[in-house]
């Protein structure tokens, strides 16, 4: 039977009808900020402090766009007759984004928690070269990664929080102890002075 004249125009004013009553589900970016995840994988920071340099996550990398360049240091040793130290200290470390495949490896093999997801995701460059982000935007990206999830109450405490606080105590017991003495001796110079006044 030959479709009836007129009758796809009505279909698609039906659909259009029918949609313009439901709630949108696209959004209107940039003027509308996307909800992300806050473990969205957008950018890698670099927590340099706690950086080695033992090349891990270069070497692991399926892309190759890690890049770093160290150098050593030794420093004289501890006690006379001991051996010297020897330490690696980052000269470079960079990560090309246009290569980058947002795999997570080298984050995973770090074995010093030294790379972070960040959710950012607005480092588009109109200059491919813009994409390989050196140590310090990389640190920048670091202020932006959220707050790791909090423990289970009925976690045990971790072991660098029990000595910290263990630490804090004996520092604050120590110093209790000092104040206490201190007391103590103005305390006796003032009984001194007293006793000395009273018998001229
Ligand atoms: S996320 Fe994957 S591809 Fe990107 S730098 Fe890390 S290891 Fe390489
Ligand atoms: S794996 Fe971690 S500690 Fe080792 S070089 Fe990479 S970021 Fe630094």
């Amino acid at each position: 039977m030959p479709p009836i004249p007129g009758s796809g125009l009505a279909k698609g004013l039906a659909v259009t009808l029918r949609t313009m009553t439901k709630k949108t589900v696209t959004a209107q970016y940039p003027d509308t900020q996307p909800e992300l995840p806050p473990r969205s994988r957008g950018v890698i920071g670099l927590f340099e402090e706690n950086c080695t340099v033992c090349m891990l996550c270069a070497r692991e990398c399926p892309d190759w766009c890690i890049y770093i360049d160290s150098h050593k240091e030794t420093s004289p040793p501890a006690a006379p007759g001991g051996r010297e130290r020897s330490r690696n200290v980052l000269d470079r470390f960079a990560i090309d984004f246009s290569l980058c495949m947002y795999c997570g490896i080298c984050i995973e093999v770090c074995p010093f928690d030294a790379l972070f997801w960040s959710p950012e995701f607005e480092y588009a460059e109109t200059d491919i070269h813009e994409l390989t982000h050196e140590r310090d935007k990389l640190r920048e990206w670091m202020w932006t990664v959220p707050e790791p999830p909090a423990l289970d109450p009925a976690a045990e405490e971790p072991k660098e929080i029990a000595a910290a606080r263990k630490a804090a105590d004996k520092l604050a017991a120590q110093r209790a102890k000092e104040q206490q003495e201190q007391q103590q001796q103005e305390k006796e110079q003032q009984e001194q002075q007293g006793e000395k006044g009273g018998n001229p």
